[in-house]
C-alpha cells in the first residue's frame, strides 16, 4: 500500500513532532484495560516514550476505562507488567475514570452551549440516519429538556437507558465521523474502579480529547485509522474552549498470519489453542518476549517504522532479523545434540588423545568474537557423542573437524544392518590438521563425569513453533476456526553441555549450528530428570516465522 509519508519509513528519517518545545512536550498512551498488550500496542508505547524523552518532556499512561462491559482491574496490572517488559515506564499513571465528575460537567456545559442534545433514536435507525445524512427527530431538543434526559440517564432507569447524548456537529458532513457522534451512554454494570457510582459513561470520542487537554498533553499520538475522527477531536476542544492538542498519527501495525485483536486472542486462550496470554505463538508482548524478542529489537524496529503512514502488513522476518542482530554479538555459544540416534564416538588414537575414562575440563570462550561474554568449561574425553545426522554423512578415512577441539579422521563406522543408522564411530585425532581444509565442522559432546554415558549430559527439550493460522491476511468475515494450523508446536529431545544447567530462565544462547534459543524452563537440581526447555528464537531467515 501507499506510504503517505513519502517512503520515509526508514532510519534515515529524522523522527520529530510538530510544534514541539523542549521541556514542554507531554505524550500519553491510553490503553483500555481489556486485555494484554500486543506488538501493535508496543509501537504506540515505544513512540510515545521516545518523543517524551527526546524533548525532555513527560510520558503519561492513562487507562481508558470508560466501558465497564470490557474492562477489569487485573488488566491494569498486566498492562503495567507488559510495559515493563517493553522497558517502558510512565512518568505518571492516571485513569479516565478519575475525570468522570469533570466529564459529566463538561457534558452539561456542551448541552447548555447548544453543542449537544439527548437522543432516544434506536441504534439501528441512528446508524441508518447517519449513513444517509438524515437528522435525528430529537436534534432540536432544547438544552433544558436534554439536561433532564441526561439526569435521567445518570440513574439508568428504564427511561434513562433509552437515551444517549450526541454532539451537535453535523447531519451530513461528508466525513461521517462528524455526524453527531455519541458522547455519553448508559451502562449499569459496575465499574471496576468507581463501582456503582456511575451508570453512564463518556465515549472515547468525548473523553479522550477532554482528558488529553486537562492533563496537559501536547501531542496525542494515535493510529491513523482515527484520522477521520481528528476534526471531531478538535471540535470537542473548540466547543468547550479547552486548550488545543496536536494529534500526530501513525500507521497501524499488522503482521502476516497474525491476529492483533484482544477479542480474537482471547478466543484462542479460551479454546485452549494456546497455553495462555504468554504463549510463544502469541503476538502479545509476553508471547514475543518469551520467545526471545529483546526490548532493544522492539524499540529499534518501532522507531524505524515510526513515521510510516502505511497500513503495514509486515513479515515477521524483519523484526526477528533486527532481534538477531541484537543477540548475535552477545549470546553465549553452547552445544546441543539431538538425542534420537545419538552416536557414541571412541577416540582410538592420535596425538592429544585423552587418557581412557578421564575427563579433562578446559576453558573455552563462550563467544568467539566477543571475549566479554566470558568462558565456559568444555569436557574433553576419549568417549564423545555426535549427532546421527552428521555421522550418517561420514565416509571411511574422512577428515572432519570437531569444533573447539580439532581435526579427527574417521576410522571405523558401525551401522545397524536393518536401519542403516550409524551406531558407533572410531576416530583418530589429528589436532595439527588444518580445519580450513575440512568440509564438515561438527558439534560433539562428552559428559562431565561419565563421558561415555549420555545421561551425564543435560537433558533438554527444544521447542519450535509455527503460525497459529494458515492464512496470510485474514479478512473480517473469515472463520478463524477453519484456518487453524493443525500442528503448531514441535518438540525435539536433545542433550546439551553441562554449562546449560546453570543458565537462568530467560537466558538467550546460541546452540552452535542450530540457532538461537531462550531458556523457558531452567535446570532444577531438585528435579534433575526434568528436561531444560529451550525455545528456538526465529532469526528472520527460516521459512517458518
Ligand atoms: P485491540 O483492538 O487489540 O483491542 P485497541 O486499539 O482497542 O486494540 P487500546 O488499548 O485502545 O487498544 O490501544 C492503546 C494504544 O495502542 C492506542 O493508541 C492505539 O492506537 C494503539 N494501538 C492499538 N493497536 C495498534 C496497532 N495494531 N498498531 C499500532 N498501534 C496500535
Ligand atoms: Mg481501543
Ligand atoms: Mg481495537
Amino acid at each position: 500500500e501507499d506510504d503517505a509519508a513519502g517512503g520515509k519509513a526508514n532510519s534515515t528519517f529524522e523522527l520529530g513532532l510538530p510544534n514541539a518545545i523542549k521541556g514542554h512536550v507531554v505524550t500519553r498512551l491510553p490503553p483500555e484495560p481489556s486485555g494484554y498488550l500486543h506488538i501493535g500496542h508496543a509501537k504506540a508505547a515505544v513512540l510515545n516514550q521516545y518523543f517524551a524523552r527526546m524533548y525532555d518532556g513527560k510520558f503519561l499512561v492513562r487507562f481508558d476505562d470508560t466501558n465497564p462491559s470490557k474492562e477489569k482491574a487485573e488488566f491494569e496490572q498486566s498492562i503495567i507488567e507488559d510495559l515493563a517488559l517493553l522497558g517502558i515506564k510512565a512518568d505518571a499513571t492516571s485513569y479516565t475514570s478519575d475525570y468522570f465528575d469533570q466529564l459529566q460537567q463538561y457534558c452539561v456545559e456542551m448541552i447548555k452551549r447548544g453543542k449537544a442534545y439527548a437522543d432516544d433514536t434506536e441504534q439501528e435507525t441512528m446508524r441508518a440516519q447517519r449513513m444517509d445524512g438524515i437528522a435525528s427527530a430529537r436534534r432540536d431538543l432544547s438544552a433544558d429538556e436534554s439536561l433532564a434526559r441526561f439526569a435521567e440517564m445518570a440513574t439508568a432507569s428504564p427511561e434513562g437507558k433509552r437515551w444517549c447524548i450526541r454532539a451537535r456537529m453535523s447531519v451530513d458532513d461528508p466525513n461521517k465521523a462528524l455526524r453527531d457522534p455519541v458522547i455519553y451512554r448508559v451502562n449499569d454494570l459496575p465499574h471496576h474502579r468507581t463501582g456503582s457510582k456511575w451508570k453512564m459513561y463518556p465515549t472515547y470520542d468525548f473523553a479522550c480529547p477532554v482528558v488529553d487537554s486537562l492533563e496537559g498533553v501536547t501531542h496525542a499520538l494515535r493510529t491513523n485509522e482515527y484520522r477521520d475522527r481528528n476534526p471531531q477531536y478538535q471540535w470537542m476542544l473548540d466547543a468547550l474552549g479547552l486548550r488545543k492538542v496536536d494529534v500526530w498519527d501513525f500507521g497501524r501495525l499488522a503482521f502476516v498470519y497474525t491476529l492483533l485483536s484482544k477479542r480474537k486472542l482471547k478466543w484462542f486462550v479460551e479454546q485452549g489453542h494456546v497455553s495462555g496470554w504468554d504463549d510463544p505463538r502469541f503476538p502479545t508482548v509476553r508471547g514475543i518476549r518469551r520467545r526471545g524478542m529483546t526490548v532493544e529489537a522492539i524499540t529499534q524496529f518501532m522507531l524505524q517504522q515510526g513515521p510510516s503512514q502505511a497500513f503495514l502488513n509486515l513479515e515477521w522476518d524483519s523484526i526477528w532479523n533486527t532481534n538477531k542482530r541484537v543477540i548475535d554479538p552477545v549470546a553465549p555459544r553452547h552445544v546441543a545434540l539431538a538425542t534420537e540416534g545419538l552416536v557414541p564416538v571412541t577416540v582410538l588414537g592420535g596425538e592429544g588423545k585423552p587418557a581412557p575414562g578421564q575427563v579433562e575440563l578446559k576453558d573455552v570462550p563462550r563467544h568467539k568474537k566477543n571475549p566479554d561474554v566470558g568462558t565456559k568449561k568444555t569436557c574433553y574425553a576419549d568417549k564423545v557423542f555426535v549427532e546421527q545426522a552428521d555421522a550418517a554423512t561420514f565416509a571411511q578415512d574422512e577428515e572432519v573437524t570437531l569444533m573447539d577441539w580439532g581435526n579427527a579422521i574417521v576410522r571405523t563406522i558401525e551401522r545397524d544392518p536393518a536401519s542403516g543408522l550409524v551406531t558407533a564411530l572410531g576416530v583418530d585425532l589429528n589436532l595439527s590438521g588444518d580445519f580450513k581444509k575440512t568440509k564438515k565442522k561438527v558439534t560433539w559432546l562428552a559428559g562431565p563425569k561419565a563421558p561415555s554415558d549420555a545421561r551425564d549430559l543435560v537433558k533438554c527439550t527444544l521447542l519450535d513453533y509455527d503460525y497459529l493460522i494458515t492464512k496470510k491476511k485474514l479478512e473480517e468475515d473469515d472463520s478463524v476456526e477453519a484456518l487453524l494450523t493443525p500442528q503448531t508446536e514441535f518438540r525435539t529431545s536433545a542433550v546439551a553441555d553441562h554449562n546449560v544447567a546453570s543458565l537462568a530462565k530467560g537466558s538467550i544462547i546460541q546452540f552452535e549450528r542450530k540457532g538461537f534459543y531462550i531458556v523457558d524452563r531452567a535446570f532444577d537440581s531438585s528435579k534433575p530428570d526434568e528436561a531444560v526447555e529451550l525455545i528456538l528464537i526465529p532469526d528472520g531467515k527460516a521459512s517458518s516465522i
